[in-house]
């Protein structure tokens, strides 16, 4: 078996990390903060202390860290990956970034005769932990087939989309959907709260007809709770519609409900919502509709002489 180093420990890494170890791959693991890597050592892992002395002990590198300049700086930084990684290396970027970066690594990896797969994923922290996770492939074919047994213990729908960048273009549409999906919910569930129907009631009536979706499935009861624990961060959507509409711009498609969707998330995160779920959009179209917010001067008036 191919001895695999996993670069980021996050919500996502470390539980795909551990499902490599699970999965019977000798690995060793590094994070940039460290103390994150106790779990995976109890599953049999080493941890290294930089990227660098991680890709010199592996086979195949596996990246999986926040956006397109941290996937540079595990790569290409100070004791990155490309210092001491060996010919016929592959690495994995399971990262969600620019295709363009991804392209640009690719050639600079080649010449040093290192293949590099992008593998974006979706599918939540849940997908993570369950190793359910759909995944989204971009590369040459021959170093996507030696890839694969690797992607299968991770995911369960693997797709290549074609040469290197493919796999992030693809996650980019993906994002797309997304956005108009949870603001489409988010308004249905605000419309259903303001018109005084039973809005659980309502969901339950939707879900077995054409308005089913997997939010509404799954993330509605945050928005009727206006409640928004984890999940995936409000900040990383936003960042990922941004490699969207980069994307968009460059191929010459308008985007337009991912232009609002990035302006309210952008307004959340000033907010000091940045960590929570991105279904935290519902937290802006209640507010356009009154709803949760604090009562008017004249609606206080009038409850105190009624
Ligand atoms: P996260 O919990 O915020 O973790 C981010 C990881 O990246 C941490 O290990 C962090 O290290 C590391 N990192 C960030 N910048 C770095 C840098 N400059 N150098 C080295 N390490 C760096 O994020 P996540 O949810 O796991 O997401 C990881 C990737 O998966 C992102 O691209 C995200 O868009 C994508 N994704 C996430 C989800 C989800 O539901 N969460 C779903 C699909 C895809 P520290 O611990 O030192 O900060």
């Amino acid at each position: 078996m191919e001895r695999i180093g996993f670069a980021g420990l996050g919500t996502m890494g470390a539980a795909m990390a551990a499902n490599l170890a699970r999965a019977g791959f000798p690995l060793t693991v590094w994070n940039r903060t460290t103390g994150r890597a106790g779990p995976l050592l109890e599953l049999g892992a080493k941890e290294a202390s930089t990227p660098g002395t991680l890709a010199a002990e592996s086979d195949v590198v596996v990246i999986c860290v926040s956006d397109s300049p941290d996937v540079e700086q595990v790569l290409f930084g100070d004791g990155g990956i490309a210092a001491t990684i060996r010919p016929g290396s592959l690495v994995i970027d399971c990262s969600t970034i620019s295709p363009t970066v991804t392209w640009n690594a690719a050639q600079r990896l080649s010449e040093q005769q290192v293949q590099l797969v992008d593998a974006p994923v979706s599918g939540g922290s849940e997908g993570a932990q369950k190793a359910t996770l759909t995944i989204f492939v971009g590369g040459e074919p021959a170093a996507v087939d030696r890839a694969r047994p690797i992607l299968e213990a991770l995911g369960k729908t693997i797709t290549h989309l074609g040469p290197s960048g493919s796999g992030q273009a693809a996650k980019a549409v993906n994002q797309v959907v997304l956005a108009g999906t949870y603001l489409g919910v988010a308004e249905g569930i605000v419309l259903a709260l303001k018109s005084g129907l039973d809005v659980e009631q309502v969901v339950g009536a939707l879900g077995g007809g054409a308005a089913q979706s997997w939010v509404l499935a799954n993330r509605s009861g945050r928005m009727i709770a206006n409640e928004y624990p984890l999940g995936f961060k409000t900040a990383l959507h936003r960042k990922d519609l941004q490699i969207a509409l980069d994307l968009a711009a460059d191929v010459g498609a308008a985007l337009p409900i991912s232009a609002l969707c990035v302006q309210i998330e952008t307004s959340l995160i000033a907010q000091g919502y940045a960590d929570e779920d991105m279904s935290a959009v519902a937290r802006t179209i209640r507010q356009l509709a009154g709803l949760n917010a604090p009562a008017s001067p004249k609606r206080r008036a009038a409850t105190k002489s009624g």
